[in-house]
């Protein structure tokens, strides 16, 4: 009934306003319901498949001791019959191999969530979760594949720890406040080296630590006098700030964005000049990339600290659970950067690259760092000095800055993710 209402509604509706009406939304919200189940083998596979009568999303981990897979669901009523996820008894007289499922039971879990626990009767993984379209609804399939004993411990330790992330992301005091939309988005400025590691030393005693640093307080400026942002620096003068210190500090000032400012230098600078934006990966992009990144990443070393990463293991994990989302946010900055930083100065000929730069690794902060240009390239050092071009810069990183948080505002309204051009 509720799908022929749709129908309906789509078609006439739809046909004139391109949209899907209220009604429609508010009948896309009835609470989905589970008509059917079975269970399908084939090899090593199971399937563990519910008939929906709308599409439903489910996440899927595995447990030991018992041995089980917990499917996490939103909301949904289970209209099947008393027997269904009964063990079966096993034939008399026969002794046959235990079944990858055995038996399961599901119900509400909490508020507006369903759960479905599934008992192993031997080591399984879950290979994934669909949910495909039949008529009249779709099939929520939990698929699952038999697996040794240690694929399968290493799935339960990777759910354990996804657990506690997901825990702490979600209980975090400063996340619950960034969710509740108190204040304005942070935008944490994070001036590279400083003190006794000095960056970059162009000729003529230009040294990085002191050009990124004005080209820092020119960005905090401009930001803070449009009203719509508030500004953290990482250092507020010549200090020596570790690279993990300068993580935590994005992640203690629940920041919204990340920007390190950086200028690069080359032995060999066979002409190489312009901006570049670099964004955190595991595999570098290109050698320049990761070259740069192996020499970012040894300021700690400079000052006699030891390179280690000092995320922690937490940050690591969470970092895995949430960097994909991050990612994408980090890289559509980095996008907006490259489109509006055209109005400030020359590009390098390949202006977005990534590395594992250990200052980018917030895992819940869009991050990105800015290499102004190249202390190695005569016409760069003479516009990265100038007092007329850090305002003009400065100035094309606040419209990007104000593209970024615009778009970014539409997207969370839709949930949509960010385009995959730039925000031009
Ligand atoms: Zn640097």
């Amino acid at each position: 009934m509720i799908q022929r209402l749709k129908i309906i509604c789509r078609q006439w509706l739809g046909l004139f306003f391109g949209l899907a009406c209220w009604a429609c939304a508010g009948l896309a919200q009835a609470q989905p319901v589970a008509s059917a189940v079975r269970v399908e083998m084939e090899g090593p596979v199971t399937r563990l498949i519910f008939e929906t009568s709308v599409r439903v999303d489910a996440e899927a981990y595995v447990m030991s001791n018992p041995d089980r897979v917990i499917v996490d669901l939103p909301e949904i009523s289970f209209q099947l019959p008393s027997t269904a996820g009964q063990a079966e008894p096993a034939p008399r007289g026969k002794k046959l191999p235990p079944k990858t499922v055995t038996s399961f039971r599901f119900g509400q879990f909490a508020l507006g969530k369903a759960r479905i626990v599934i008992d192993l009767g031997r080591p399984a993984v879950v290979k994934a979760t669909h949910a495909v379209p039949r008529i009249g609804g779709f099939d929520l399939i939990i698929e699952m594949q038999d697996a040794d004993a240690a694929i399968f411990a290493q799935a339960v330790k990777r759910a354990t720890q996804e657990a506690v992330a997901r825990e702490i992301l979600a209980d975090g005091p400063k996340r619950n406040e960034r969710s509740a939309g108190a204040g304005l988005p942070v935008i944490v400025i994070d001036p590279g080296h400083g003190g006794i590691d000095v960056g970059a030393q162009a000729v003529g005693n230009v040294q990085e630590k002191d050009i990124v640093f004005d080209f820092a307080k020119s960005l905090r400026m401009q930001l803070e006098r449009t009203g719509r942002y508030r500004v953290v620096m990482t250092r507020n003068g010549d200090s020596f700030v570790p690279l993990g210190e300068r993580v935590k500090t994005a992640r203690d000032a629940n920041a919204d964005l990340f920007i390190s400012i950086h200028a690069d230098i080359l032995s060999d600078p066979q002409g190489v000049s312009g901006a570049t934006i670099y964004t955190v990966s595991d595999k570098a992009s290109d050698r320049e990339a990761a070259r740069l990144a192996e020499k970012e990443n040894l300021a700690d070393s400079v000052a006699g600290l030891e390179g280690i990463d000092d995320v922690g293991d937490v940050s690591d994990i969470l970092f895995d659970l949430t960097r994909r989302e991050t990612r994408t946010w980090s890289h559509a900055f980095a996008r907006t950067l490259v489109n509006y930083w055209g109005e400030a100065g020359p590009l390098n000929k390949n202006p977005h690259r990534s590395a594992g730069f250990r200052v980018l690794k917030a895992p819940d902060v869009p991050s990105v760092l800015l290499e102004l240009g190249y202390l190695s390239n005569a016409r760069d050092t003479a516009a990265l000095t100038r007092p007329e071009w850090r305002g003009k810069a400065a100035e094309a990183t606040v419209k990007a800055v104000d593209a970024f948080f615009a778009n970014r505002s539409g997207t969370a309204a839709t949930g949509k993710v960010p385009p995959a051009g730039g925000a031009r």
